[in-house]
C-alpha cells in the first residue's frame, strides 16, 4: 500500500490522481490533500478519500475548509508554509506535484529532502531548478517518476537500457490549435480560441502553454533534467494525432515510442504503480481509426518560445527560472485580455535580456530571479510590451 500526499487535488491531474487511487484501494491510500482555492471540491474529496491532512493554501478559506470537516478526523491546515512542512511526514511514501506554476517549487525540495518518492506533475520545478533539484534527488537516493505523458512515454522507453545507449530523445508535440499559422494570424488570437486544444482537456494555464509552445519548451528543459541528456539530444517533432507520446532513439539507431490514446490517466497510473505495470479498463487505441501518422518540424520562428526554451538550456543558469517566472506573468494578462498572443513570447524574451544572469543559482538566487523576472514582466505589460 502506497501512502499519498496530492498536492494540487482539485486541478485537473489532481481530480484524475484520485480516480486512480479510487480504483486501486488495495494499492494506494490518500494521506494529505491540499489545494489552492477551491473549497467546495476539496472538501468532497476529503470527505471521500479521508485524507489524515488537508490544506487549502489561500488562508482566507481556512475557516470554511475546517468548519466543513469538522465532524471528521481530519487535520485541517492552512497556507503554502504548511504545504511545504506536510510533505515531510513520516506517514508518505509518495508525493505527487499536481499544483500549478513556480509553487511547486518548495515543496518538491521539501519532500526530495526527506526522501520521498515524487510523483512529478509540477514541471516548473524542473524547469526553475532542474539543477538543484536533480543534484538533492540524487543526494537522498530519491526516485523522480514523470507523470508528464511525454516523459513517461520515454520512462517507459528506457525501462531495461542503459543510460550510455541512448543518442537522442524525440518529444512530440501536437502543435497547439495554431500550427502552421503566420505570424500576422497568430497576433489576432484570442483568448477563447488558445484555451481550445486540439487532442487534451487540460487546465487554463497548461493549455496556453501548449499553444504557444511554451510547455513544448518546457517539456525540453525537463527531459534534459529528468534523463540527463545534452540539449542537443532533444528534438521536437509535430506530430498532430498525440498518438504517439514520444520516443527515444538509441546507439543502433533503433527507436522505441509509447503510444496510446491522449488521456492522462496512463502516465498517472504508471507513475504511481511503477515498477508494476496495473490493469485498467480505460479506452484503448484502435488502430483502424487512425490511418495516418505525420510528423513535421515545429515553427521555432512564429512559435518564439520553444527557441528560447533551448536558449535558456544551452546557456543554463537562471535563464529557465527567468523564462517561467515572466511567462506566469505573461499567459496571465494574455488571458486578462492586456496583451495579445504573440506578446507573450516577446515579453518573455525582453525579461531574458534584461535579468542578470546568474550562472550556479542557488535556492536563494532562484527566489531573487523569479520575484525580479515577475516585476520587469509586469512593467513590461503595462508599457504594453517595451
Ligand atoms: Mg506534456
Amino acid at each position: 500500500m502506497k501512502k499519498i500526499a496530492l498536492l494540487g487535488s482539485t486541478g485537473s491531474i489532481g481530480q484524475q490522481t484520485l480516480e486512480i487511487i479510487e480504483q486501486n484501494p488495495d494499492l494506494f491510500a490518500v494521506e494529505v490533500l491540499t489545494a489552492n482555492n477551491n473549497v467546495d471540491l476539496l472538501v468532497e474529496q476529503a470527505r471521500k478519500f479521508l485524507p489524515n491532512v488537508v490544506i487549502i493554501s489561500n488562508e482566507n478559506r481556512y475557516e470554511s475548509v475546517r468548519e466543513a470537516l469538522a465532524q471528521l478526523p481530519i487535520k485541517v491546515y492552512a497556507g503554502c508554509d504548511a504545504i511545504s512542512q506536510v510533505v515531510e511526514m513520516g506517514t508518505i511514501d509518495t508525493v505527487v506535484t499536481a499544483m500549478v506554476g513556480y509553487s511547486g517549487l518548495l515543496p518538491t525540495l521539501r519532500a526530495v529532502k526527506a526522501g520521498k518518492q515524487i510523483a512529478l506533475a509540477n514541471k516548473e520545478t524542473l524547469v526553475v531548478a532542474g539543477d538543484l533539484i536533480t543534484r538533492l534527488a540524487i543526494q537522498n537516493r530519491v526516485e523522480i517518476l514523470p507523470i508528464d505523458s511525454e516523459h513517461s512515454a520515454i520512462f517507459q522507453c528506457l525501462v531495461g537500457e542503459a543510460e550510455e545507449a541512448v543518442e537522442k530523445i524525440i518529444l512530440t508535440c501536437s502543435g497547439g490549435p495554431f500550427h502552421g499559422q503566420s505570424a500576422e494570424e497568430l497576433a489576432k488570437v484570442t483568448v477563447k480560441q488558445a484555451l481550445k486544444h486540439p487532442n487534451w482537456e487540460m487546465g487554463a494555464k497548461i493549455t496556453i502553454d501548449s499553444a504557444t509552445l511554451m510547455n513544448k519548451g518546457f517539456e525540453v528543459i525537463e527531459a534534459k533534467w529528468l534523463f540527463g541528456v545534452k540539449p542537443e539530444q532533444i528534438e521536437v517533432v509535430v506530430h498532430k494525432q498525440s498518438i504517439i507520446h514520444s520516443m527515444v532513439q538509441f546507439c543502433d539507431g533503433s527507436i522505441k515510442a509509447q503510444l496510446g490514446l491522449p488521456d492522462m490517466r496512463i502516465p498517472i497510473q504508471f507513475a504511481l504503480g511503477y515498477p508494476i505495470r496495473i490493469k485498467n479498463s480505460l479506452p484503448r487505441f484502435n488502430f483502424g481509426d487512425c490511418s495516418t501518422f505525420t510528423f513535421s518540424a515545429p515553427d521555432t520562428k512564429n512559435f518564439r518560445n520553444l527557441a528560447l526554451s533551448y536558449e535558456a538550456l544551452y546557456k543554463g543558469g537562471n535563464l529557465a527560472c527567468v523564462l517561467n517566472a515572466s511567462n506566469e506573468i505573461t499567459v496571465k494578462a494574455f488571458l486578462n485580455e492586456k496583451i495579445s498572443f504573440t506578446d507573450i513570447a516577446k515579453i518573455n524574451e525582453l525579461v531574458m535580456e534584461r535579468i542578470p544572469f546568474v550562472k550556479h543559482p542557488e535556492l536563494g538566487d532562484y527566489m531573487e530571479t523569479d520575484k525580479t523576472a515577475r516585476i520587469y514582466a509586469e512593467e513590461m505589460i503595462l508599457n504594453g510590451g517595451k
